[in-house]
């Protein structure tokens, strides 16, 4: 479909058959084809606040996209916003903040942040778009020490669906702020974003890699081991499809009290062959991630999961541990009170699954959640509500129901209507 737009923008405009739409029209995800009806590349916020009322005024689905990280469907017919051009970073050392534009990936901040002894709560890619990332609770390996990225957010410019550009932070626009710290991107478009940074330069930090042999021993190790591990530690489990059992592990303190505190998950494990375990600058600390086709949260790591998991055939399984201060913050963000994940880069065999909804709590994250049918179990019931009637505050008409989207709720509908 070619639709003649009325829009002025100082970035392009690129309509199917243009230069450049075939290049900015797709996602990371290469099983994803999009055909969006026109690609707006933002130069600024007046850019992306005509972008918002043009998809209005034409009637056509809206959708955001930075880097393609996390878009899960394919948005066809839409105006597709990208702000990909829309990336920059400024640090303010002496109030430890980042500001940064919508197109920002983690590697700009990592890169702009260490030269004053600063880091980000930033995740397993330096590719992962700051804004996307943050909006969707930002789990990081630094979470179990400073909390989720959402969590340090002081202040976002936003254009809402009305067309207006918004301050949300503390004082202006609560209701708004609180929603954009977790609830993903159904409430503006982010055009400016400021968050906290912290005093991180070196992180005791990698992975030890065994046999699979004693995997389910070391998982039973691994679950009374947690109980007792500071919060400045952050650890999973990973038991590869090529037969090994990996340790990854980030001390956020001093290397030899690091070591000391791994040792006997370690031990338990079994003879080492490979310790990639090291002091390094906290920016070259790739902790990678695994692609994650099913992602559960569970209460415990119970005698029938790890069976299950330690057996699991032709399967890469994660298991990681969250808690620390992801737990004792609040926010719209995430289930608190979420132990540990598993994920799984395959389907599960059916003995696994069945040991998954037993341990598990039916909850997932949003960042890590490929299926936007499932939105809602990114949240607790209670924040699920808040955010949907924060979202018929700010968003009556579902202009941003691309994704994982949070839609209005509807009785706060029928009262805006009847007002
Ligand atoms: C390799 C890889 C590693 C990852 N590692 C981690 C990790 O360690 N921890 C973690 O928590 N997550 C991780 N993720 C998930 C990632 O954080 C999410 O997929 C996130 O949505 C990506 O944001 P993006 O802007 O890069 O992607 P995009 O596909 O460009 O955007 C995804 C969504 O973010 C929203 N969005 C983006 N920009 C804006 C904006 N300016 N305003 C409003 N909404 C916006 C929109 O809803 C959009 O659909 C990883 C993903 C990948 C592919």
């Amino acid at each position: 479909m070619t639709i003649r737009l009325a829009l002025q923008t100082a970035g392009p405009l690129l309509l199917p058959g243009d230069a450049g739409y075939d290049e900015h029209r797709r996602p990371l995800n290469p099983a994803l084809d999009p055909r969006p009806a026109a690609v707006v590349r933002a130069a600024h916020t007046e850019d992306v606040r005509r972008a918002v009322l043009a998809a209005r005024h034409h009637e056509l689905p809206f959708a955001v996209q930075a880097t393609g990280h996390g878009t899960h469907v394919a948005h066809d017919g839409a105006l597709l916003l990208r702000t990909d051009a829309m990336s920059a970073v400024l640090i303010d050392p002496d109030r430890r903040v980042a500001r940064v534009g919508p197109g920002t990936r983690w590697g700009d901040v990592l890169a702009a942040a260490a030269p004053f002894g600063l880091a980000p709560l930033s995740g397993s890619s330096p590719d992962v778009g700051v804004v996307g990332y943050t909006l969707g609770g930002g789990l990081g390996w630094l979470a179990r020490a400073h909390g989720l990225a959402a969590d340090s957010v002081l202040r976002a410019r936003v254009v809402t669906a009305d067309g207006t550009v918004r301050i949300a932070d503390a004082d202006r626009n609560p209701d708004l702020f609180w929603a954009l710290r977790g609830g993903g991107g159904s409430f503006g478009v982010v055009t400016e974003l400021e968050f906290r940074l912290y005093p991180i330069t070196r992180v005791y930090a990698g992975a030890v890699t065994f046999g699979r042999e004693r995997a389910a021993e070391t998982l039973l190790h691994y679950r009374d081991w947690i109980e007792r591990v500071p919060d400045a530690l952050s650890t999973a489990l990973l038991l590869t499809r090529d037969g090994s059992l990996v340790v990854k592990a980030m001390y956020a303190g001093d290397p030899d009290r690091g070591r000391a505190l791994l040792e006997p998950l370690l031990a338990a494990a079994g003879p080492v062959v490979h310790d990639g375990l090291r002091v390094v600058d906290y920016p070259r600390a790739a902790m990678g991630g695994t692609f994650a086709r099913t992602f559960d949260q569970v209460r415990v790591l119970d005698d029938d999961l790890v069976a299950a998991l330690a057996a699991e055939p032709d399967a890469t399984v994660e298991i990681r541990h969250w808690g620390g201060r992801i737990a004792r913050d609040s926010g719209a963000a995430a289930h608190r009170d979420a132990p540990l994940s598993v994920v799984l880069d395959t389907v599960p065999t059916p003995g696994t699954a069945a040991a998954l909804r037993r341990a598990g709590l039916g909850s997932s994250f949003l960042n890590f959640l490929p299926d936007p049918a499932r939105t809602a179990t990114a949240f607790t019931a209670r924040n699920w509500a808040a955010l949907r009637r924060i979202k018929a505050a700010h968003d009556p008409d579902n202009v941003f129901a691309a994704g994982l989207a949070v839609p209005p709720h509807a009785a706060d509908l029928v009262c805006a209507a009847g007002r």
